[in-house]
């Protein structure tokens, strides 16, 4: 498989999305701790719009991938780890 410089930069993107993402959640988590509802809101806002942006970047992989015809990822997307964190609240 060629590895396209685009599809490198799109990757990166994502793998960034994905890491905010955890750390949204991890935020939440404490947020869960600390029991007052406002911070407990913001935060699953804020975790909201990190998963938002892991997907908008997901798609960007997927269409270029799709549209330049470079191969797209099937092993190790981390978004398949980062699905199994289910659900929160
Ligand atoms: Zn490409």
């Amino acid at each position: 498989m060629t590895r396209c410089e685009e599809q490198l930069r799109l990757v990166t993107d994502y793998g960034a999305a994905v890491a905010a993402y955890y750390a949204a959640i991890t935020r939440l988590e404490q947020g869960m701790i600390s029991g007052s509802r406002e911070i407990y809101a913001q935060l699953r806002w804020a975790t909201e719009e990190a998963r938002m942006q892991c997907e908008t970047a997901r798609k960007a992989l997927d269409d270029h991938g799709k549209e330049h015809g470079c191969g797209r990822l099937t092993d190790r997307d981390p978004w398949r780890v980062s699905s199994s964190v289910g659900e929160l609240g």
